[in-house]
């Protein structure tokens, strides 16, 4: 029998909200979970592929996850993986991908809402500037990233930990001060009990 979360996630599939958008939405697994990933947007290659952090970034960023105990497919089948937009936002003029525009990132906060109220997650993981932006207020990437941060988000304080977004463009989290604020921010995840409570399952 079809879940809440079933049905959820087949809405997003099916949704063709944004005219500049490269459909289709990409979406994770059904996973009931208090532990809540949420990326920018998919790229080129996760259409075909058929799920989130299908390509580059999604080696690196489960790299970081293998080494706190949680290796690719355990991530996958233990926390919800969700975007702030799950379409492709096609190519920007200069080569990369497309920033959605502020209408795109409203037309899919529903979709996030929707999710936060079906889970209640308690610890949220934003992944990347648009992300983290979704949760926290404007400030430079090295203060925001290595700190747990009580948010009110849906109605109730949880726990946001910022993650640096994991693209091989990005040379942030490579060098200084970004490493040592990702390796300080993997290790509150690595000893968040909600972390501690997916290695246990
Ligand atoms: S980006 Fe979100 S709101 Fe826009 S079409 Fe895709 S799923 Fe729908």
């Amino acid at each position: 029998m079809p879940t809440a979360l079933d049905a959820h996630l087949a809405a997003v599939r099916a949704c063709r909200r944004c005219p500049g958008m490269v459909p289709p939405p990409i979406v994770g697994r059904p996973i009931q979970s208090r532990v809540y990933l949420v990326g920018q947007a998919p790229g080129p290659r996760e259409g075909a592929l058929g799920r989130p952090f299908a390509w580059t970034a999604g080696r690196t960023m489960f790299g970081w996850f293998a080494a706190l105990g949680l290796d690719e497919e355990a991530f996958r089948a233990r926390v919800y993986i969700a975007a702030v937009c799950r379409c492709f936002p096609g190519k920007a003029n200069g080569g990369g991908d497309r920033v959605p525009s502020p209408a795109e990132i409203s037309n899919c906060s529903g979709w996030m809402d929707a999710e936060l109220a079906l889970l209640d997650p308690q610890l949220i993981l934003p992944v990347g500037r648009l992300a983290i932006a979704r949760f926290l207020p404007p400030a430079p990437l090295e203060q925001l990233v290595g700190r747990v941060w009580q948010v009110e988000v849906g109605g109730r304080v949880r726990d946001v930990l910022p993650l640096p977004h994991p693209s091989g463009a990005s040379t942030w989290f490579r060098m200084e001060p970004g490493r040592t604020r990702l390796i300080e921010a993997l290790r509150l995840l690595g000893e968040h009990a909600e972390w501690r409570e997916l290695l246990d399952r």
